[in-house]
């Protein structure tokens, strides 16, 4: 049988890492609507964040400026990470837009910042494997399509398998607010140093901001499961 594709979800990087780097929307800025559910017509999603992209970048990093920030679910890259990531042809990142920066931290003005544009992620066909992750739902699951509902807690998730449609970046049904990203997407990072990303593997990505601890019935399951799939780690 085939390897199952790995996943890793999307993070900026550790506070205090060298590349710290965030950004904050300026005031009076303009929201859309949200991205709805085609079945079910339920938001999915933030508003949608409207042009034009104006906004305050802070700087906290020895090193300078990273290639990647992150500020409830919208994203900025640099331009040189999406020169990069067009001609690798690599995919789910969409909206390509500038940014226009009306005010930066004295460390941003000192050591400076690239050129970042703003882009949107696909929602993906991806969906979670509720039987192989350990996610407290405040609710049932109720629209097959979308499978979103408030989430309290995430200890691990897997992605169905069979849904996947390749996208290299996107947001999965069922865990809408996380980005997740493709083996080949982590690779490209990597090789290009791309900085103030840190990618998580679906199966250890832990968010419990209250300390509700894995679902206890979700816990046997995995636990049987990562025994039969107990595989090397490939690095
Ligand atoms: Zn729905």
């Amino acid at each position: 049988m085939a390897s199952e594709p790995r996943f890793f979800v999307l993070l900026r990087d550790d506070l205090r890492k060298p590349h710290d780097t965030d950004f904050v929307p300026a005031l009076g800025f303009e929201t859309g609507d949200f991205p709805r559910c085609p079945k079910c017509g339920k938001g999915i999603g933030q508003r949608d964040w409207l042009p034009p992209f104006k906004l305050e970048i802070a700087v906290h990093g020895k090193e300078g400026a990273g290639d990647f920030a992150e500020c409830a679910g919208s994203l900025l890259i640099s331009e040189r990470m999406a020169a990069a990531f067009r001609s690798e042809r690599l995919t789910g990142l969409e909206a390509f837009h500038p940014v226009e920066v009306v005010k930066m931290n004295a460390r941003a003005n000192r050591l400076g910042i690239p050129r970042y544009l703003h882009v949107e992620v696909t929602y993906g066909r991806a969906a979670v494997d509720e039987a192989r992750s350990r996610i407290r739902r405040v609710k049932p699951i109720e629209c097959e399509e979308c499978r979103r509902t408030d989430v309290d807690a995430i200890h691990g998730f897997r992605i169905q398998p069979g849904t996947w449609d390749e996208l290299d970046v996107f947001r999965p049904r069922g865990l809408q607010a996380d980005i997740l990203v493709s083996e080949r997407f982590a690779d490209f990072v990597q090789r290009h140093g791309f900085t103030n990303i840190k990618l998580v593997p679906t199966e250890q990505f832990v968010w419990d901001p209250l300390r509700k601890g894995p679902p206890a019935e979700a816990a046997r399951t995995q636990m049987k499961s990562s025994t039969m799939n107990a595989s090397a780690d490939e690095d």
